[in-house]
């Protein structure tokens, strides 16, 4: 009983303060990093964290690369955000609405598909072969359930793919001629081809083809991973959320990387890699050079350190990215939610595209490093 009086004192207390430490805080993705905890008088730590949570949340990302201030127009810059605002608003109305985190990200990711400032959807890059092989995939942190679709053609928006693998299929992951069939079965959008065909996609690949010619043994591994060129070719869009029934969900959609040939396949549809969700850790949505999150099992490992080694979202995100992922050579970040409602968009390039809202409709939204 004199337990019971303690705890609920210093919880009062505790709650009194919060307002006041709110009005310091001035980057809500990052607060709350360090999580606040009481020792009881029998010397036991309890975590005060569901105290600071957001009751929802959402961030997105657009891809993470060399994205550099003095290499983009005001004009570009404004699309960008405008189109992040307007993907992150769709997945904000359904979890203010009571929606599920699943909804709100695949709604989100279904805008961002539709806009050919980002590689996945409309605006995915181009294969070797001049083709548009799209990867996509999506996790329920309830239910740790998950459906995935790599290589697909005619599919307008892969993460629906993904979803109705998930939900329809006793799949995990579909992929080419196949997943495709699959996507008509159901009823899903199909285009042409063509419908994917974007001048400035197109042109990239025409200028990492002329430099591979040009290069002196012509080794195909030497371009598809010159440092010049690799960073141009991200751009992949992902969302985690957080909704309010406590249920985290995370999604990621992509045309890979240009200039990908024998049918590779990123990390972008692989569990554990490009996306993972797990009610009791995290949601995550990773974006860059898929090689290296394969080889990483970057989602997953950022949701284990926080299971197995206690840390909070944003140590384990650091640890992960600034430095696992960095010792590997590889580059890119992910955004990520955990199960209090904290975010995190953590990444070791130039910039990455992203945005977030919390449950007072606070919006932000990120470019560049700082
Ligand atoms: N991760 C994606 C891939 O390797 C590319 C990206 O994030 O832009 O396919």
């Amino acid at each position: 009983m004199k337990k019971i009086i303690f705890l609920l004192s210093v919880l009062f207390i505790f709650s009194a303060c919060k307002e006041e430490n709110k009005l310091f805080d001035s980057n809500p993705q990052e607060r709350h990093d360090d999580v606040p905890t009481i020792k009881l008088e029998d010397g036991q730590i309890i975590p005060l964290n569901k105290e600071t949570s957001n009751a929802f949340s959402i961030i997105i990302h657009g891809g993470a690369g060399t994205i550099l201030k003095k290499n983009m127009s005001p004009e570009m810059e404004t699309a960008y955000k405008q189109k992040l605002e307007e993907a992150i608003r769709v997945g904000y109305e359904i979890l203010k609405n009571g929606g599920t985190s699943l909804d709100a990200v695949t709604k989100t990711i279904n805008v961002m598909e539709d806009s050919p400032l980002f590689n996945a959807g409309k605006g995915a890059v181009f294969t070797h072969e001049e083709t548009n092989e799209h990867d996509a995939s999506i996790m329920d942190g309830k239910t740790l359930n998950a459906g995935a679709s790599a290589g697909t053609t005619t599919v307008k928006n892969p993460i629906d793919l993904a979803k109705a693998v998930m939900e329809k299929s006793p799949h995990v992951m579909l992929s080419g001629k196949g997943a495709d069939t699959f996507a008509k079965e159901q009823g899903l959008q199909i285009v042409e081809p063509n419908y994917f065909y974007t001048e400035r996609r197109y042109k990239s690949l025409q200028k990492i083809k002329d430099k591979e010619q040009t290069e002196l043994d012509h080794d195909t591994k030497v371009s598809f991973y010159d440092s010049d060129i690799k960073n141009s070719k991200f751009g992949t869009v992902g969302c985690a959320a957080l909704d309010k029934n406590g249920n985290l969900a995370a999604g990621t959609s992509t045309g890979g990387m240009t200039n990908k040939r024998w049918g590779r396949i990123g990390d972008s549809p692989i569990i554990g890699a490009g996306t993972y969700a797990n009610n009791n850790t995290c949601a995550v949505s990773s974006t860059g050079w898929g090689e290296y999150f394969i080889r990483g099992m970057v989602a997953y490992d950022i949701s284990a350190l926080m299971e197995y080694k206690n840390l909070s979202l944003k140590q384990a995100a650091q640890e992960v990215i600034q430095n696992k992922l960095t010792n590997l050579g590889g580059t890119g970040g992910i955004v990520a939610i955990d199960k209090n409602g904290n975010m995190v968009a953590e990444f070791n390039t130039a910039g990455m595209y992203r945005a977030t809202i919390n449950d007072k409709g606070e919006l932000s939204i990120g470019i560049y490093k700082n």
